[in-house]
């Protein structure tokens, strides 16, 4: 061996020696969880939710940061350009399998520029509206909508958000347009909708159970197959008169593409014991969801939902014809 082999050697030992000491101590300083929708919405909750037993598991605080706008694909931008040493992740759903076929121009391949760590939860939406909005059932608000679609106005959280997705699932079913407003997360918008300036909204039960029980908004249906034990009083949407008609909000947690195996094992036990928290699960029951089910907070499985939402996703939004820049 020459002497310049032989220094390579040692260094690569000492680089790896030195990356395995980095992920022994892993973390040494607080960890950032991009959420990509606005503060005070319904990703927000489920990430605040998670993010405060996740922090007890890492020894470290989980400092959520609320990066808005256009879906959620600024924040996960963000996310895929963040550097892969195990102090950023993210918390991203569905809109994340739907935005490759709505935006034209997307910068990233959620599939191969991140590390899936598992999924989290799967959260049912509710058709909600402003509190004086005339019809008093689902039946009459369909009709209503139908009847007065000019005046009519649907919030959402952006093309590509889980409420636009709804809405746009809605607005076929029932074949009619409605004004669409975006919001930068659903937050937002339920300020609005409580302020009477917006109509409607399809949103999930962790931004609008409060608002219901408060009776500060108006309920219709829930969009899961069964209905919400929290929220007794609401029919499933199919059994109110939209036959089949079923949207489920699933979340995962990423990592960015490079971040070492060791530290997303890690991230993923952090995950796993939030998800196993007693406080954890009692309040995703009183917001009307529930942790997945341990053997789908792996990588296999988010990696697997992903390909299948994305190729589940892209003939539906292809023949909607919806597209963004
Ligand atoms: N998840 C979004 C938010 O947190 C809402 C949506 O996707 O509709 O605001």
């Amino acid at each position: 061996m020459t002497l310049k082999k032989i220094l390579a050697a040692v260094a690569a030992v000492a680089a790896t020696l030195s990356l395995g000491a980095a992920q022994a101590a892993y973390p040494e300083k607080p960890i950032t969880m991009i959420v990509p929708f606005a503060a005070g919405g319904p990703t927000d909750t489920v990430a605040r939710t998670i993010g405060q037993v996740m922090s007890k598991s890492l020894g470290q605080q989980v400092i959520i940061e609320n990066v808005g706008g256009a879906g959620g694909t600024i924040g996960v931008q963000r996310a895929v350009s963040a550097q892969p040493d195990g102090y950023t992740m993210l918390l991203m759903h569905i809109g994340i399998s739907t935005a490759p076929s709505l935006y034209r121009t997307l910068k990233y391949d959620a599939t191969k520029d991140l590390e899936p760590i598992g999924l989290v939860t799967e959260v049912p939406m509710t058709f909600v509206a402003k509190k004086d909005f005339p019809p008093k059932d689902f039946k009459e608000m369909v009709a209503y909508v139908k009847a007065n679609k000019a005046k009519v106005s649907l919030a959402n959280a952006g093309i590509g958000s889980a409420s636009h997705l709804c809405g746009m699932l809605f607005m076929s079913t029932i074949e009619t347009d409605l004004l669409t407003v975006p919001y930068k997360g659903t937050g937002p918008a339920m300020t609005d909708l409580m302020g009477g300036q917006v109509d409607l909204m399809c949103d999930q039960t962790t931004n609008t159970t409060a608002q219901i029980k408060g009776d500060k908004i108006k309920a219709y249906a829930v969009t899961s197959k069964t209905p919400v034990a929290s929220l007794p009083n609401l029919p499933t949407a199919d059994a109110a008169g939209l036959k089949g008609f079923n949207v489920g909000v699933w979340h995962g947690i990423w990592t960015p593409k490079g971040t070492p195996k060791a530290i997303n094992d890690r991230i993923q036990k952090a995950l796993q014991d939030a998800l196993k928290d007693k406080d954890v699960i009692e309040r995703f029951a009183g917001l009307g969801t529930a942790p997945e089910p341990a053997n789908r907070q792996t990588p296999e499985a988010l990696r697997a939902q992903l390909a299948s939402e994305i190729a589940k996703w892209a003939p539906i939004i292809k023949k909607a014809g919806v597209y963004a820049d």
